[in-house]
């Protein structure tokens, strides 16, 4: 079943996939052998639009609406996830903290080199002793004159270890903490007590690299506060509800094109005189793969609509993130099976697109914490 798209959203579709299919996909093996990002693609993202697309045009940004900017980056997930981390700016999406909450200084001073792919950045908010339950961040940020300083650790934190600046979330009144004590700091690569630690590699997206972050006696002055003091739990809250419904449109053109290569394959292998595509065993898996995609792909759609429309969407962007992150997987894992040892081979799309979508079950709200949010609002005060 076909989602009818208005016509300016159809366009931006071929547009991304023209550009996707012609000038990002060469590089998705170069990323994988190297191991790395090289430098030319966060610069082919930047000439062509991709870094800071919801930013509004007055800031420099593309200033798309929201279901535009999921469409781009629906096609973005086709080729490589590099490129929709990098179209995100990593989790948290950091451009859109700063368009929403920053200061006339902060803005001019690092969106404009955010969206120009001059810099980058890293969301910095789980830590070895919170990550699902992230109201327990221990990273403290004392008021001193003129300034704050920062003392504590993150972990686990996306392209922390090459960013030009960091936002970081600290705990500046220790009694309220997630209710009005947590705040948001724009931290500068080169400040005096940060420093990054330990590296760590992924199944999957390996090129990336997850960095420890450590603080230590970190002096940052007042400016340096983004939005509000006691506002960093809400913002980050924030950042990462516009992600859940960016990750489900991520996860939507993944599984598209593993479903897309995974009939070209089973029309196109022959196994005892006949095409894989004749059999019913591997039909099933086909049209079952089909069925996820349509309602993932109605559900999050409808769920986005109403986000534009400014109706509360409830616990809707949950159901879609929980939805198309276990829909992927099932049809990245069909698609492996469709392949056979072919699926299994370095350097292979299906291969990597395994290894990489395993991700979006943990990142970003892992499927049990989604599941507990959809549970609490069905059961209310039951719940407890
Ligand atoms: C590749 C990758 C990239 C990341 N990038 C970033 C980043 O850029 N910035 C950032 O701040 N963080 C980042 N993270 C951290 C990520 O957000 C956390 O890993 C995630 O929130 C889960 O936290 P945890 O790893 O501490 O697992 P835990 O919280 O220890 O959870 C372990 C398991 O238990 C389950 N669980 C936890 N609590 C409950 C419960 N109450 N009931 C039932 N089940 C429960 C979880 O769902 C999970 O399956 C990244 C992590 C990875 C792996």
């Amino acid at each position: 079943m076909e989602v009818e798209l208005p016509p300016e959203l159809e366009e931006l579709r071929r547009t991304a996939r023209r550009f996707v299919e012609r000038e990002l996909e060469p590089w998705a093996e170069i990323i994988e052998q190297r191991g790395e990002v090289p430098t030319e693609v966060r610069a082919l993202l930047a000439a062509n639009g991709y870094l800071g697309m919801r930013v509004p045009e007055t800031l420099g940004g593309g200033g798309l609406g929201l279901f535009a900017y999921c469409i781009a980056l629906e096609e973005l997930s086709r080729s490589h996830r590099v490129f929709t981390l990098f179209a995100t700016n990593t989790s948290g999406n950091t451009p859109m903290a700063i368009a929403r909450h920053g200061t006339a200084d902060q803005q001019e001073r690092y969106l404009k080199g955010l969206v120009t792919g001059r810099l980058s950045t890293a969301f910095a908010l789980t830590e070895p002793e919170a990550g699902s339950d992230a109201a327990a961040i221990k990273t403290r940020a004392k008021k001193v004159e003129g300034g704050w300083v920062i003392d504590g650790q993150k972990h686990f934190i996306s392209g922390g270890a090459t960013a030009d600046f960091v936002s970081v979330m600290a705990v500046t009144d220790p009694e309220k903490r997630a209710r009005g004590g947590v705040t948001a700091f724009l931290v500068d690569r080169e400040t005096p007590g940060f420093r990054v630690g330990r590296i760590d590699g992924t199944l999957g997206s390996d090129a990336v690299k997850l960095a420890e972050l450590v603080f230590e006696n970190c002096f940052v002055p007042d400016a340096a506060v983004l939005g509000r003091v006691g506002g960093g739990f809400a913002l980050a809250m924030e950042s990462l509800a516009d992600g859940r419904l960016t990750m489900a449109c991520t996860c939507i053109g993944s599984a598209d094109r593993m479903l897309e290569m995974a009939l070209a394959h089973a029309k196109d292998r022959q196994t005892f005189g006949k095409p894989l595509s004749s059999r019913q065993a591997i039909q099933w898996m086909l049209a079952d793969s089909a069925v996820e995609l349509s309602a993932a792909r109605a559900l999050t759609y409808e769920t986005i609509r109403q986000v534009e429309a400014g109706a509360n969407p409830g616990t809707g962007p949950s159901v879609c993130k929980l939805y198309c992150s276990e829909m992927a997987d099932r049809v990245t894992d069909r698609a492996v099976q469709i392949h056979g040892g072919m699926g299994l081979i370095r350097g292979f799309p299906v291969e990597r697109f395994y290894r990489d979508l395993r991700h979006y079950r943990i990142v970003e709200g892992a499927s049990e914490i989604q599941r507990h949010l959809i549970a609490r609002d069905l059961l209310g005060a039951a719940a407890t």
